[in-house]
């Protein structure tokens, strides 16, 4: 080879470097114009792109971090665990502080921003708490409820209902099918299918996953069982459901909030059934990993990943995946422990400032306030 052509080689590659080098600094500030700055949660001040902002809060009942560690040692990497963008911690106490808090008082906290009496769904001193959904909605957005239980469970009714006891269930269902939220999906399909006519009024009463691409208007789906893997047409995975919402709720120019909940991490935990629980930690991942992807695909859209609680006070202490063992757990009820507080998504805000998970429902409320 030519000395000169040598030279003009190495001239070329420089050019491609530095060529190389500007375009990863034009992306770097790219990315660091946030489509969402906070600049304070507590008085809902958020500085906006021009964007629809959407928010997707994940709930893994009865998950923490033990829970977590112990499903890496079976599945290995969880998505969520090592992928967010921002990961910490919050406090769940009710106001019933000598006790751990129950799933109606945490679903309250989460829905609504306020601290209630276990038990107590959305409400306080006799009155109702205005909740995240019920802003969505007042803002004209798209709204949805997921959940592995029946949508009657205390954590889905406290982002769709107001009770003064998580037992009401009666008063629960009526007030979610009057609630205007587009769209339920969940499981218990014996309690439902004979109520079809009472929710036929206000919702299309969908019982297969395959209806629901169908299905006009207001959705309010029972399925059969919903299953860790797999599935089929009558059993959806979780992941499968969040999508199927997604497709739906975000085509609503004005934004969503859907609310998703793992269920079964804590009725597992209650039975002290370790691999049952960290099976349905592995499933809620998968969900997680869809919805993220999703978010990420049509962008604007914060995903917050985080428990209600923990339950059984489990006990992780670096055991492989052969030393798992139900004996982990140390009691069969609700624990005070911390649990997680993941985000994915572009937000300019020291989310470490968030520390009880009464914040995670004003950051919600502040995000989607924002654009309207
Ligand atoms: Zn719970």
């Amino acid at each position: 080879m030519e000395n000169t052509t040598k030279k003009w080689l190495k001239i070329t590659a420089i050019i491609l470097a530095v060529l190389i080098v500007a375009m990863a600094a034009t992306l770097g500030g790219m990315a660091a114009a946030h489509y969402v700055k906070v600049s304070d949660v507590e008085s809902l001040e958020v500085e906006y792109n021009g964007e629809k902002l959407n928010v997707i809060l994940m709930i893994g009942d009865g998950m923490g971090f033990s829970h977590v560690s112990a499903a890496t040692a079976k599945y290995g990497d969880l998505f969520f665990n090592t992928q967010a963008d921002y990961k910490s911690s919050v406090t769940t106490f009710s106001r019933d502080v000598f006790d751990p808090t129950d799933s109606a008082a945490a679903a309250t906290a989460l829905a609504t921003g306020h601290k209630t009496d276990n038990g107590k769904v959305a409400m306080y001193g006799g009155k109702d708490l205005a909740s995240t959904t019920e802003l969505a909605i007042s803002l004209g957005m798209a709204t949805g409820v997921i959940a592995t239980e029946g949508v009657d469970g205390a954590t889905p009714a406290g982002f769709s209902a107001h009770a003064p006891s998580r037992n009401d269930l009666d008063e629960i269902l009526a007030d979610q099918l009057k609630s205007g939220i587009d769209l339920f999906f969940g499981s218990n399909v014996e309690r439902y299918a004979p109520l079809k006519a009472q929710i036929e009024k206000s919702y299309t009463y969908v019982d297969a996953f395959s209806d629901i691409a169908s299905a006009d208007g207001k959705i309010f789906a029972s399925f059969e069982e919903i299953p860790l893997e797999g599935g089929g047409e009558a059993k959806p995975t979780l992941a499968s459901l969040a999508v199927a919402a997604l497709d739906i709720l975000s085509v609503d120019e004005d934004g969503f909030f859907l609310m998703i909940e793992e269920s079964h991490i804590d009725k597992c935990s209650h039975n002290n059934d370790l691999f049952g629980a960290i099976e349905h930690v592995k499933a809620y991942d998968n969900a997680i990993k869809a919805v993220v992807e999703y978010a990420e695909r049509i962008g604007n859209t914060i995903v917050i990943v985080t428990a209600d609680h923990e339950t059984g006070g489990l006990q992780y202490n670096g055991e492989t995946a052969d030393r798992l063992s139900d004996d982990m757990y140390t009691k069969g009820s609700h624990s005070k422990a911390d649990v997680p507080f993941y985000v994915f998504g572009d937000i300019d805000f020291d989310l470490s400032r968030i520390t009880d998970n009464t914040l995670i429902a004003k950051l919600c409320q502040a995000v989607i306030s924002a654009d309207k």
